[in-house]
């Protein structure tokens, strides 16, 4: 790859972290989430190289070099270049215009902690091969593609919510998203006097992964037992509150509490979107207080450091809703905050989280942006 000042560009794709206000871990459950792009993303800057065949990509975050012969794609031990070959294998699945084109990366979002980088990387690379080589790909199969990537090199059994919200964000829209039949609608979101703060606990308790995946398949279990008398079903999606009841003696207690959160879940993201709708946001708000506590005890994917972020802002009037976000264990909280209390609740939180955990946390606003998108350079902005 040439030297970084030498690089031109003939692409620049930027693609967004998400959010999700409420709809925790429905969505691999084919349930209803409400996530938004935010203004933090990664940047791509692409070109073609001239080869059929070999992708220099570059992570300017980690400083690592991963040299792709498209014709010999497989697996690595390298846990980042999984997402890069297995969204390529995805495309080469796709389309037969793929040739080789040299990639810098570089990112502002955090990585690991519930922002969904992992989205942001797979969908800007897809985005941006589609861009470069005009494979001619949908929005919709840039997100589906991105999710398999996901799937299948990394293996996590992730949903379509982040790779969905990464694509299809809108400036200060929220996506209502139906993860089953993939319907959404974009609601407004007035925040007027608050704001979006995300607070990142700065720990991973490296359960992530193994952990969503038991989940999950604790979900199917239930899905299994509710089978046997209603063989119709397929996800928690077609589950009532009164048929998991009609159940609950044939399940293991735990696997009935993870149905049980998300059922309740569903129920509360879809009244969460009409508060929004009505500008009601200390409902909303009250709707995450409400989420975080099903994460924290029925699903069980919650540690102490959320658990005393989301705690601490209770105490507080000015913050209308808080709760852990992304895949557990670590990460980050969202909260819906006033605004004239941010840079105040910012110092006080960050003593009283240092004085308990002895760990900086980091805090930041956010706003709902628009998803992934590209600009062309010109030739005279090449030269
Ligand atoms: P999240 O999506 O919440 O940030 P994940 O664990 O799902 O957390 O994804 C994080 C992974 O994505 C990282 O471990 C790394 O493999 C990959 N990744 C994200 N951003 C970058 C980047 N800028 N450079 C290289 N790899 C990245
Ligand atoms: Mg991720």
């Amino acid at each position: 790859m040439n030297k970084e000042n030498n690089f031109n560009p003939e692409i620049i794709v930027d693609s967004p972290g998400r959010i999700n206000f409420i709809g925790g871990h429905t969505d691999y459950n084919n349930g209803f989430v409400l996530p938004a792009a935010i203004d933090k993303k990664i940047k791509f800057e692409f070109k073609k190289n001239g080869t059929t065949n070999i992708c220099n990509v570059q992570s300017k975050n980690y400083n690592k070099f991963l040299v792709v012969d498209l014709a010999k794609i497989k697996p690595s031990t390298e846990g980042w270049e999984n997402y890069i070959l297995g969204v390529l294998q995805q495309l080469l699945d796709r389309s037969d215009r793929v040739r080789g084109f040299d990639c810098i990366i570089s990112s502002e979002l955090p990585i690991g902690s519930g922002l969904s980088s992992s989205a942001a990387l797979e969908c800007g690379l897809a985005y941006g091969i589609n861009q470069l080589f005009d494979l001619r790909l949908s929005k919709l199969e840039i997100a589906q593609l991105s999710r398999d990537a996901e799937q299948e090199y990394v293996g996590t059994k992730c949903g379509i919510m982040d790779q969905y919200a990464s694509v299809f964000g809108e400036e200060n829209m929220v996506l209502f998203l139906d993860c089953l039949s993939l319907e959404y609608q974009l609601i407004p979101m007035q925040l007027t006097d608050y704001r979006v703060l995300i607070i990142n606990t700065n720990v991973e308790h490296n359960l992530s992964t193994s952990h969503y995946n038991k989940r999950s398949e604790e979900c199917e279990e239930g899905v299994e037992v509710i089978r046997e008398k209603y063989n119709s079903v397929s996800s928690l999606r077609g589950v009532t509150l009164s048929m998991l009841e009609e159940v609950k003696e044939f399940m293991l207690p735990i696997v009935y509490q993870r149905c049980l959160y998300i059922i309740q879940e569903n129920e509360r993201v879809q009244k969460a979107a009409e508060y929004l709708k009505n500008n009601n946001l200390k409902s909303f708000g009250e709707l995450l207080y409400q989420c975080h506590k099903g994460l924290r005890y029925q699903y069980e994917i919650s540690c102490n450091e959320l658990d005393f972020l989301v705690d601490f802002s209770k105490e507080k009037d000015f913050v209308l809703g808080s709760r852990m976000m992304g895949g557990g264990f670590g990460g980050c909280t969202i909260n819906i905050i006033q605004k004239d209390f941010v840079e105040t609740y910012i110092k006080e939180i960050s003593q009283a989280y240092e004085d308990e955990f002895n760990i900086k946390l980091d805090a930041f606003q956010v706003a709902p942006s628009k998803g992934t998108n590209h600009q062309l350079l010109t030739i005279q902005e090449n030269r």
